[in-house]
């Protein structure tokens, strides 16, 4: 089926502008061509006829694993019957509507209502808006500022990629916008202060929060936003009483708190949802990769009791929302999403995400914790994370040129066929597979992860 090879590799590196790539080496043909055909459980093919395990689940949003039919069969019928119509001024599917009062049910009970985009960015980019549109309706114009942490992730778009704590999204774009505030990253490892206790490190996060409110003015923010786990900045979960104790000083503030669960809704942590793991309290939560588990492209932002309040009323004062895009709640999206959210039910996804996850994490501090380069294994539910340094008592950090993490993940891939991903900044490698993950995958994920760590360091 498929072109010969170097025809389709030509092409790719003629045509295709990826995301992501160092555009220069791929154009020289110096960055792997993976031409992935093919998936099944935990595993993909590529026409190389690799059979790969993927320890990733694609960018973590895979997470009912490749290949279902269930949800495959979902998309083909609402495809024949109703590829599209769009949901403006009351419209509506079957799906999208039943996918609503699935996301609902799920969500804390505090929530009302779901508005659906097409990706992670969208979501955050609309949840934004509503907060801004909150705030106005409130008329508090000057109460507009974003708080975000350093190495939090929250897309790539203009106020995302601003939200967005890593520099690589930020560089040369004229990023982060004016708006848009950074704070400590919750990230006990790399604390300045070794002698630091959790609790204490805790105390220092909430206090950088606390000045940072004061030298603006909690008159001019207007929201916090936060992953419950920070993933794509390390795949750190929070220090010790983190949560409530950021949660009490949004409180005091009055300042709104957007969950961004595009990573952890739907289970990965072994809940439906990071907030409630957490004892968060948000007002908006942001959706995506696991609604769908990436069948179809679908987001979606939960707004609250309390902020849908202040919407309609804003609608009573000043007309219709206008906000949309041709593609929110995508009736082929939508379909994937009820059959996704279905199968999590049927299979008892979120529980086993739990405890595979339990397993994939202590497997991997008992194999790894003791190596002179590692500095930390590190996880929660179906995350983990194995953090390189050079001198574990310093815990210094590996010239960043030594590309540590990327040699590592690429060690893996060669030698064993498994994907885990070199995150973005640091030299960590992370892992978020299928909820799917058997305990001998597990097993073999980390004793694949010793051998390239041993290869390399
Ligand atoms: N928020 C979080 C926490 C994410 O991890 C991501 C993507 O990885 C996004 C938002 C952006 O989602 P998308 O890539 O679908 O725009």
């Amino acid at each position: 089926m498929l072109r010969n090879d170097d025809q389709l590799d030509q092409w790719d590196r003629d045509n295709f502008f990826h995301p992501s790539t160092h555009l220069a080496e791929f154009a020289r043909g110096n960055l792997p061509q993976r031409v992935v055909t093919g998936g099944s459980g935990c595993h993909i093919e590529d026409r190389d006829g690799n059979r790969l395990l993927d320890a990733f689940a694609g960018l973590y949003c895979v997470n009912v694993g490749y290949g279902r039919s269930e949800i495959a069969e979902a998309i083909a019928d609402q495809a024949r019957e109703l590829a599209y119509y769009h949901s403006y001024v009351g419209h509506g599917t079957e799906a999208s509507i039943t996918l609503a009062k699935m996301v609902l049910d799920r969500a804390p009970n505090h929530m009302s209502k779901v508005y659906f985009g097409l990706s992670g960015s969208d979501a955050n980019e609309t949840n934004i808006k509503l907060v801004w549109y909150y705030n106005n309706i409130l008329g508090r114009p000057e109460k507009k500022k974003i708080i975000s942490r350093w190495r939090g992730y929250h897309g790539s778009g203009l106020m995302t990629g601003s939200l967005t704590g890593l520099g690589l999204f930020h560089n040369k774009f004229d990023l982060p916008l004016s708006q848009v505030f950074h704070t400590e990253a919750p990230y006990y490892f790399r604390r300045e202060n070794p002698a630091q206790s959790e609790a204490e490190f805790t105390a220092h996060c909430v206090a950088a929060l606390e000045e940072l409110i004061a030298r603006e003015g909690a008159d001019t923010i207007a929201a916090f936003i936060g992953e419950p786990v920070l993933g794509t900045g390390g795949i750190v979960p929070p220090p010790e009483g983190y949560w409530p104790a950021i949660q009490a000083v949004l409180d005091k503030h009055d300042i709104l708190l957007i969950a961004d669960e595009v990573v952890t809704g739907f289970g990965r942590l072994g809940t439906m949802y990071g907030s409630d793991h957490y004892g968060m309290r948000p007002d908006l939560i942001t959706i995506a990769k696991g609604l769908t588990s990436a069948y179809a492209p679908l987001s979606g932002s939960i707004v609250s009791d309390k902020m849908w309040a202040v919407l309609e009323q804003g609608t009573d004062e000043n007309g219709p929302i206008g906000h949309g895009w041709t593609y929110s709640a995508h009736p082929i999206g939508a379909a994937a999403g009820v059959a996704n959210l279905k199968l999590i039910d049927t299979l008892d996804l979120v529980t086993k995400a739990g405890d595979i996850g339990a397993y994939l994490n202590k497997a991997m501090s008992d194999a790894l914790s003791d190596h002179a380069h590692v500095g930390e294994v590190r996880g929660a539910g179906m995350l983990c994370a194995v953090e390189f340094v050079k001198d574990r008592e310093t815990r210094q950090f590996f010239d960043p040129a030594d590309k540590i993490g990327p040699q590592v993940a690429a060690a893996l891939l060669d030698a064993d066929k498994v994907i885990a991903r070199a995150m973005p900044q640091g030299d960590i490698l992370g892992f978020a597979p299928p909820f799917c993950l058997t305990r001998d995958e597990a097993d073999s994920v980390v004793a694949a992860t010793l051998r390239a760590v041993r290869k390399v360091l």
